[in-house]
């Protein structure tokens, strides 16, 4: 131990070594689970509690994760044919209906 590195980095402990700045303070409180941030945690979470905030605002069908309510989303749209089929704005190319979508997605979890 007579090594007087400035590296702060220990060399003992590869797992913890490897995230220095982030202490897992996002720990999922129900499993041994760790997030990335706060957003991924409370989407996790939901696994636990069974909670479904996203809603279809198409069918009213509820999801728990917000991926799974944008694919059913996308659903409605190929059935619709390019066409948002909440507010019936069309859109010629996907990605740009995808963000659309989202926006009716998140809109309902804003608070
Ligand atoms: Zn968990
Ligand atoms: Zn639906
Ligand atoms: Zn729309």
């Amino acid at each position: 131990m007579m090594n007087k590195k400035s590296s702060h980095v220990q060399a003992s402990g590869f797992n913890q070594a490897l995230v220095p700045l982030h202490e897992p303070r996002f720990r999922c409180m129900h499993c041994a689970y760790v997030a990335h941030s706060g957003f991924n945690l409370r989407n996790h979470i939901r696994k636990h509690t069974g909670e479904r905030p996203f809603h279809c605002p198409v069918c009213s069908k509820s999801f728990s994760q917000k991926g799974n309510s944008l694919r059913h989303m996308t659903m409605h749209f190929a059935q619709s044919k390019e066409e948002c089929p909440v507010c019936k704005v069309k859109y010629r190319k996907e990605k740009e209906l995808m963000k659309h979508l989202n926006m009716h997605s998140s809109a309902l979890n804003s608070m």
